[in-house]
């Protein structure tokens, strides 16, 4: 097969940010995906449905008139009302997005006790308006274990709530891959990055730190596993980039960002890797189909075309490096 044609494409999990790096990025999502999941970890975060709205006019303003449709994501916290929720969805929300205090960037306001009387309350609600529970499940334990370490919560969310919709964000192992066949309502997003690369691509040689984000990528046992489950397009699983610029001096230097950037090269990629695996006929299900189900979501039309042509990935993309930077990948997006 020399031409793969996309039938609207979705990045269930992104990071546009705002101000100037929005308007550096939004138009590699606008021109590659017909829609994506915006992630509200902004400073101060996306609480409310006034902040959601204005966010979501931002990032149409950078779009250049492309058919996309941000998805948007409200900000946890345990102070939320049903009110708020309805509230939220009616402005374009799809889910509600939890983070661990100081997981990840800009996570200083999340939740310290997942588990918590307040947060249980709220959850309900998430559950009864009908929107999802996304959560960045880590422990603040060792950093190979975090994941693992907060399994044990996603399964208690499950359990316990039944008819809501969790979402396993950013899926980094294989043992996160055995909660989610636990339990029918968990899903997960796979980024590119935990299938392509192991810690040997940030750590074995030189260290690379275009390649650290959270969860940090982890072992080739950990990336295979989650490689075949995309591969198979398992129906649980859906295409969520977790793409996170930062501008190169906040990557290359002490204390450097977490966060990869990939979208530009995403669909691309993908297909490089779906094609080397002999399975170019699931990237639809991986990057579109299965999404649909999962969220309930149409996305508008839009038809991406990616042809067997060798491309290299640029050194870097209006300032931000890429993942994997100068590699040559057999497939271009058109
Ligand atoms: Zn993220």
């Amino acid at each position: 097969m020399n031409e793969i044609v996309l039938d609207s494409p979705l990045d269930m999990h992104l990071h546009l940010r705002e101000g100037d790096m929005l308007k550096r990025v939004a138009k590699y999502s606008a021109s590659s995906f017909s829609g994506a999941v915006v992630m509200p970890n902004l400073n101060p975060p996306v609480d409310s449905s006034e902040r959601l709205e204005s966010y979501k006019d931002e990032i149409l303003r950078h779009c250049d008139g492309e058919v996309f449709e941000p998805y948007m994501a409200l900000f946890f916290r345990d102070s939320l009302k049903e009110s708020d929720l309805i509230k939220a969805k009616e402005s374009g929300a799809l889910i509600v997005k939890l983070y661990p205090k100081g997981a990840t960037t800009n996570s200083q306001s999340g939740s310290e006790e997942i588990l918590s009387s307040a947060n249980k309350r709220v959850f309900e609600m998430i559950s009864e308006v009908g929107l999802k529970l996304s959560i960045h499940g880590e422990s603040n334990g060792f950093v190979l274990d975090r994941e693992d370490e907060f399994l044990p919560i996603y399964e208690e969310i499950a359990k316990n709530f039944p008819k809501l919709g969790v979402v396993i964000e950013h899926m980094s192992t294989k043992n996160a891959l055995d909660s989610l066949n636990k339990y029918e309502n968990l899903s997960a997003t796979i980024t590119l990055h935990h299938i392509a690369l192991s810690l040997d691509d940030l750590i074995g040689g030189a260290l690379n730190p275009h390649h650290f984000c959270k969860p940090i990528i982890k072992t080739p046992h950990d990336r295979d596993a989650l490689l075949e489950a995309a591969l198979e397009a398992n129906k649980k699983v859906c295409f969520g980039s977790d793409s996170a610029p930062h501008y190169r001096d906040k990557k290359e230097c002490a204390n450097g960002a977490a966060g990869i950037f990939s979208t530009p090269i995403a669909l691309p990629f993908l297909a490089h890797i779906f094609d080397k695996h002999g399975k170019v006929q699931n990237l639809q299900k991986f990057v579109s189909d299965n999404a649909r189900e999962i969220y309930g979501v149409n996305p508008p039309k839009k038809e991406v075309r990616i042809v067997k042509q060798e491309s290299p990935i640029e050194a870097h993309y209006d300032e931000v490096v890429p993942l994997c930077a100068g590699k040559k990948l057999d497939w271009s997006i058109l």
